[in-house]
């Protein structure tokens, strides 16, 4: 139970320190529950309001609450903005002086202070004040760095565990915008707080309209998405430093003022294309994930994904950076395997390999889905819809299925006559009769299937290739060059005459423009 004495400093404490007159949803039971003295894990999406989820507490409760957070470079800012509403704030590490840091000590000791913002490996520093006597609450900012689980792991996060074990009897309050649930769970488990009460938002951003479409002429259909979206601001997402340079320049001979912006550029460049986008100077930015962190921009109308991103927080992340005003806003994403190839190259020999892996093969799922995607994004943040969204490209346009038997055992078989050794732009060609020279190098024009699929289109045979993978029809073999083999599902159609449900290519825009691929 919540002491009266707290209950009644509720409402006039956020009024006269954070100016607000109400909570927003769950930030009172947060407050209420770290008063409680219960360990908490908060997961809010950017921009929620986690912040005086501790803050408030902090200003209740008689000894200092410690807020360990990996952005040493914001801690001044954050405390100067405490500081500014008449809140007893300071940080401590290692860009201080000794003095300065004996100085905070003291004044922990003296009870001076409310806040004490502390990067993770200068704990050692304030060993001497890391007790029962003077902290009264420890909060973990961006809690998911603990977690190797996490798409931002830190090292100096793991040694965390040690807080429960030396101030049992102290509230911890874990914070993060982006945790999936096996992350929620190491998080907890690390903190050993397993216990901890958890408090998880609402991440549906229901005015973003979701779309995935294949890869296919990407550059033109960007081209005839802004045509049909004019005088509006966007951001697209690509890879690479050069894909946004590139695109940049191609929208340019397209008509369409768009800049670059990457990690490449110099502090004033980047600020400069930042600033333009904020104040609408510039309505487009080609931007590699470096992009809109700290942005706040309310009426970005969309957000393209020119290359696929490499897990479903970042996607979730970069596509809330539009609709913040709380209109409609619009969330293109191109799927190609290209993409996926190029992130699971990046992938490998990484410490977490494996973990990059399973979450890219999520957003793979996500992005080949042929049910409502706001269910199967929100169930990653292990959130559940009752009802298919209505406002995502599956909702909106439902696959139909028909029999594709034929075409699956024309695809299937030629991966079987060319031995399992190829990838899927060879086993395009050979279907299609290519008489290019690889083709001709290789004696493929013997193979019995050579041109048996010359009624299809390139990209229609691709499409049914990634439908037949997604079914488990046939695979890609990463660690062989990406050659398409069998499977035991591939016996049943070449051998048993099992039937195959495909769904029709969607249809790809054609605009004219003056680049124009393959
Ligand atoms: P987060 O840390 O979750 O990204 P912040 O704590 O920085 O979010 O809060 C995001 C914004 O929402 C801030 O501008 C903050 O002042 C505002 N905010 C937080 N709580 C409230 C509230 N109860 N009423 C109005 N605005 C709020
Ligand atoms: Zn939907």
């Amino acid at each position: 139970m919540l002491k009266v004495d707290y209950q009644k400093r509720l409402y006039p404490t956020l009024k006269t320190y954070f100016g607000y007159d109400a909570f927003r949803k769950h930030q009172q039971d947060i407050v209420e529950a770290i008063l409680d003295k219960k360990d908490c894990l908060v997961i809010m999406p950017t921009g929620g309001g986690k912040s005086i989820c501790f803050q408030l507490p902090a200003l209740l409760f008689k000894g200092v609450t410690i807020v360990i957070s990996p952005l040493i470079a914001l801690m001044k800012d954050q405390v100067d903005g405490l500081n500014a509403n008449g809140i007893a704030a300071s940080f401590f590490n290692s860009s201080q002086s000794t003095i300065e840091q004996e100085d905070i000590i003291n004044k922990v000791i003296k009870a001076e202070l409310k806040l004490l913002y502390v990067a993770p490996e200068s704990l050692s520093g304030i060993q001497n004040i890391l007790n029962e006597t003077y902290v009264s609450c420890i909060a973990i900012d961006e809690a998911h760095c603990i977690s190797s689980w996490g798409h931002d792991f830190r090292p100096s996060y793991q040694q965390l565990g040690f807080l429960k074990a030396t101030l049992p009897n102290i509230p911890i309050v874990a914070l993060t915008a982006t945790a999936d649930k096996a992350t929620r769970e190491d998080i907890a488990a690390q903190l050993r707080i397993t216990q901890a009460t958890e408090f998880l938002s609402s991440f549906d951003r229901k005015n973003i309209e979701l779309e995935v479409r294949p890869a296919n002429n990407r550059i033109n259909q960007v081209v005839s998405f802004i045509n049909k979206n004019p005088n509006q601001s966007g951001i697209i997402y690509c890879l690479s430093r050069k894909t946004t340079e590139q695109l940049a320049s191609k929208l340019k001979t397209n008509g369409i003022k768009a800049k670059a912006y990457h990690a490449g550029l110099n502090f004033n460049e980047r600020s400069k294309v930042q600033e333009d986008f904020v104040f609408d100077r510039t309505q487009i930015v080609c931007a590699t994930v470096a992009f809109g962190m700290g942005i706040d921009k309310s009426n970005v109308r969309w957000v393209i994904h020119y290359n696929m991103p490499k897990n479903i927080e970042g996607y979730y992340q970069e596509i809330g950076r539009s609709g913040r005003d709380g209109l409609n806003a619009k969330a293109l994403l191109f799927h190609s395997y290209a993409d996926v190839i190029q992130l699971r190259n990046f992938a490998s020999g990484a410490s977490n390999e494996e973990f990059q892996i399973a979450k890219l093969d999520r957003m793979k799922q996500f992005s080949e889905a042929t049910t409502c995607r706001r269910k199967i994004l929100l169930s990653y943040f292990g959130e559940l819809l009752a009802d298919n969204c209505g406002n995502c490209d599956i909702c909106k346009n439902p696959p139909k299925f028909f029999d594709g038997t034929v075409i699956a055992q024309k695809i299937l078989s030629t991966i079987y006559r060319l031995n399992q050794a190829e990838a899927t732009g060879m086993v395009i060609d050979v279907l299609r009769g290519a008489n290019n020279a690889a083709v001709l190098e290789k004696g493929y024009t013997n193979v019995k299937t050579f041109g048996i699929g010359k009624d299809l289109a390139w990209k229609d045979w691709q499409q049914y290739i990634i439908q037949l993978i997604n079914q488990g029809f046939c695979e890609i073999a990463f660690h062989k060059n990406n050659v398409l083999q069998l499977t035991e599902f591939s016996n049943k159609v070449l051998f048993k005459n099992a039937k195959v449900s495909l769904t029709k290519p969607v249809d790809v825009v054609q605009v004219k423009t003056s680049e124009t691929k393959k």
